[in-house]
């Protein structure tokens, strides 16, 4: 199969590129640094990929307001060093595969709408936007949200690009939250029995102690991390003094008959980054999956999930999981998993009240990205609002099912 065109514009040419492929009516995939189009549904080879990645300045930090804007190229850890420099972050995750793949860009961040652990205390990225820049299918610029003009008037177009996977349109810039650095922060690991988590789980969501993350683990994941194969819960507290933090732990301590282990903040980025990958190549499967946040435990409980590792947040309900399979006998020594397994994963997920995503997956197991949403009739309508002639992103719009390797019907 051949491959897709990859383009990567300066900033000086992006309108005069996207006005010619609209005038031709090419299909085309706007991108950051192509760290993981290929995850999720298919690129079409006929579909021009158009990268952000030389749009890639710190354009404006407001220390004193808490804000930043960057351009949508921007990698993240770029925009972390830049806030960290006046005590300040942006309060989410590295991207899981960062350790093999990079951390990919600000703008493929927000396009995928995907965040982790930290959205207990922080919320999701769409949380921290606050202001967007794009460029449209026909090569309109506009922007929208805090500190700039809206001029869409009746949309809010920050949200509709979270989690857009490049179906909309470019997202040029973005002004972002930050957060200042929390003076003291340490982890907390309690591993033990389902019966025996899930209530500590229960307590803590409801208590008025406000950990960074609460982090359900499967036994298969604690056992890639060496740590004996039982579920765990792992916290991530902060406070702005250490007899603050220090009291947290004895609450949380108080709480349970199961030991918890402190950590150094070193200790769980450690733990975190084999909860984020590693510096393993891609897997086979990778799966995002959510289900309703009090039925976690349930979900950890299911047989098929028994030998995966998989990482689920225990206020969002959010997670990823992933296995081996054939070609991947890195991951395969964690954990395996085939087609029919995976779509029984999915009906546990839905069952549960949620969803699963396959955003990895063999070679010729075929199976749906995502699927249906019930809102597809409303996603589609969107669609064709933004994009009429149907070029962005064919067969990629999320919510709307169709199976990998089928070639993208066009939209429109
Ligand atoms: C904890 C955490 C976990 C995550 N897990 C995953 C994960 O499992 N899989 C995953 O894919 N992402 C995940 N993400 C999001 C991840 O950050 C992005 O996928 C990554 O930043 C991609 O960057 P990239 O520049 O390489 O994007 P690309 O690989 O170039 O593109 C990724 C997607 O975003 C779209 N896109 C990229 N840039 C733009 C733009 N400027 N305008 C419009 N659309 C654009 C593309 O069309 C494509 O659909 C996670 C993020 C966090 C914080």
């Amino acid at each position: 199969m051949t491959a897709p065109e990859i383009l990567q514009p300066q900033a000086s040419e992006l309108g005069a590129l996207v006005r010619a492929l609209h005038a031709e009516g090419r299909p085309w995939l706007p991108a950051g640094q192509a760290s993981r189009l290929g995850w999720g549904a298919a690129v079409s080879p006929a579909c021009t990929v158009v990268r952000s990645s030389a749009l890639n300045r710190i354009l404006e930090h407001n220390p004193g307001d808490f804000t930043i804007r960057v351009e949508a190229g921007t990698p993240p850890e770029a925009v972390q060093q830049a806030l960290a420099e006046h005590g300040q972050w942006l309060a989410v995750d590295r991207p899981w595969g960062s350790g093999a793949l990079g951390g990919g860009s600000i703008g493929g961040l927000v396009a995928r709408g995907l965040t982790g652990g930290y959205r207990q205390r922080y919320l999701g990225i769409r949380d921290q936007l606050i202001g967007i820049g794009l460029m449209r299918a026909d090569g309109v610029s506009a922007k929208a949200g805090g500190q700039v003009v809206k001029n869409v008037a009746g949309y809010d177009l920050m949200r509709l690009f979270c989690g857009s996977w490049g179906s909309l349109g470019l997202i040029t810039e973005v002004t972002l939250r930050s957060m200042p650095l929390p003076p003291q922060r340490s982890g907390l690991l309690v591993q033990g029995p389902l019966s025996k988590l899930a209530p500590l789980g229960e307590w803590l969501l409801g208590s008025s102690l406000t950990p960074e993350r609460i982090d359900w683990w499967s036994p298969a994941l604690a056992a890639a991390a060496g740590l004996a194969p039982q579920p765990l819960l792992l916290l991530g507290l902060a406070s702005v003094d250490a007899l603050n933090l220090a009291e947290q732990q004895t609450a949380i301590a108080a709480q349970t008959a199961l030991a918890c282990e402190v950590l150094t903040p070193e200790r769980l980025g450690e733990l975190l980054a084999v909860a984020g990958g590693g510096e393993a190549p891609a897997p086979a499967w990778l799966l995002r999956l959510g289900v309703d946040p009090a039925r976690v435990p349930l979900l950890l409980a299911a047989p098929e999930w028994q030998g995966v590792p998989l990482e689920i947040g225990a206020g969002s309900g959010l997670g990823v999981a992933w296995a081996g399979g054939p070609g991947d006998s890195f991951h395969a020594a964690q954990g395996t998993l085939n087609p029919d397994q995976v779509a029984n994963l999915r009906r546990r997920c839905l069952a549960l009240g949620g969803h699963l995503t396959v955003l990895s997956q063999p070679e010729g197991s075929r199976l749906t990205a995502w699927e249906d949403a019930p809102s597809r009739p409303l996603i589609e309508r969107i669609k064709d609002q933004f994009d009429r002639l149907g070029q962005l992103a064919p067969g990629r719009l999320p919510g709307v099912a169709r199976a990998a390797g089928h070639p993208p019907r066009p939209h429109a």
